[in-house]
């Protein structure tokens, strides 16, 4: 048998920032599409481990002037390049004491559930069919935010984006499946979001609604958060609103050739589910700051993140008026 501490320790070791564990039963009333007793019906537990997104990978953004670090290793890199390779550790060391260990990186793609499926169209066309009868279509989408309440790491933010109490909205989150059986983590019963509606104000989408709520049962626990608009999330994430992507020269909205042009500088890791040019305003990096100011995150900065008024585009202003080249006076430097 693995101790459990000695896991999560091994765990931190291959490069998780948190561990928790979640029996399967904490799953229980999860719709079939996202259950993961369908990926491993003989599982018994699940291992949630969460990625800190550094706090500098938002400063390009912050700033206006970087937007891939964010974008690229923030988003990308964390769900499809660091996340898979330190859960393969992880496997091999369960799988080297005699248990099955099943990865659930969070990259999956091909789903039927609405909410995960096409946005813009109410009856998304189905992606995959169920092998056979009792099955549900593949591929399973685990929630991995229900995954982290199962395994005690944190609350739901209003804003619907997980909050733990080590770093606040900045991380993203892989699950294990294992026939090991580990006693589970207690269900997290801290208070981290006070409600202050930040992230409301401050969402350039308008997806997060003030007022209205939705709920969820998980283990046995009410979780409330707002009404999430999907598609005005959706837009606004990958750079919809003008004011807020630089890369919208025209100012006309994203469209088709915007894409096609990203694309076209080679940037399909920057632009693929990841081209999350708006930098999370409001969900992430206003909630960050109000944790921060009230000093409630248990991982500490000497400085605090926000240093000046956080910008928008003057589109009232010609692409041609606004550009500064900023050309050096010495041209020996570039
Ligand atoms: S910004 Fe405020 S209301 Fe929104 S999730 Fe963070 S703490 Fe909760």
């Amino acid at each position: 048998m693995i101790d459990k501490e000695k896991l999560r320790k091994y765990a931190k070791q291959v490069g998780a920032d948190l561990c928790g564990f979640a029996s399967m039963d904490r799953f229980e009333g999860a719709p079939k599409q996202m259950d993961p007793r369908y990926i491993f019906p003989d599982a018994k537990t699940c291992i949630v481990l969460a990625f800190r997104i550094p706090r500098g990978y938002f400063r390009g953004i912050e700033e206006g002037t970087y937007f891939c670090n964010y974008t690229a290793m923030g988003y990308a890199g964390i769900n499809e390049v660091y996340g898979p390779i330190v859960l393969r550790e992880l496997c091999c060391y369960i799988e080297d004491h005699g248990y099955e260990a099943v990865p659930v990186p969070n990259i999956s793609f091909r789903n039927n559930a609405p909410e995960f499926s096409d946005l813009r169209v109410e009856q998304p066309p189905l992606v995959s069919l169920p092998v056979e009868e009792g099955k549900p279509a593949p591929d399973i989408l685990i929630d991995m935010r229900a995954a982290a309440f199962a395994a005690g790491l944190g609350e739901f933010g209003w804003s619907k984006v997980f909050l733990t109490p080590e770093f606040g909205p900045m991380q993203r989150f892989v699950a294990l499946l294992t026939d090991l059986e580990v006693e589970p983590d207690p269900i997290f019963e801290g208070k981290i979001c006070d409600r202050c509606m930040s992230c409301a104000r401050m969402c350039t989408g308008g997806a997060i609604s003030k007022t209205e709520s939705d709920h969820l049962t998980i283990a046995g626990h009410d979780v409330e958060f707002t009404k999430l608009d999907v598609h005005a999330c959706h837009t606004a994430y990958r750079g919809g609103i003008a004011e807020y992507n630089p890369f919208d020269v025209s100012g006309n909205g994203l469209g088709p050739e915007w894409v096609t042009a990203q694309k076209g500088f080679g940037l399909e890791l920057y632009m693929r589910h990841n081209h999350a040019l708006e930098g999370a305003r409001g969900c992430m990096r206003e909630c960050y700051i109000h944790l921060e100011k009230k000093g409630v995150l248990t991982h500490k900065f000497k400085n605090e993140f926000r240093k000046n008024k956080p910008w928008k585009i003057d589109r009232s202003q010609r692409p041609d008026n606004v550009i500064d080249t900023g050309e050096s006076s010495d041209k020996t430097l570039f």
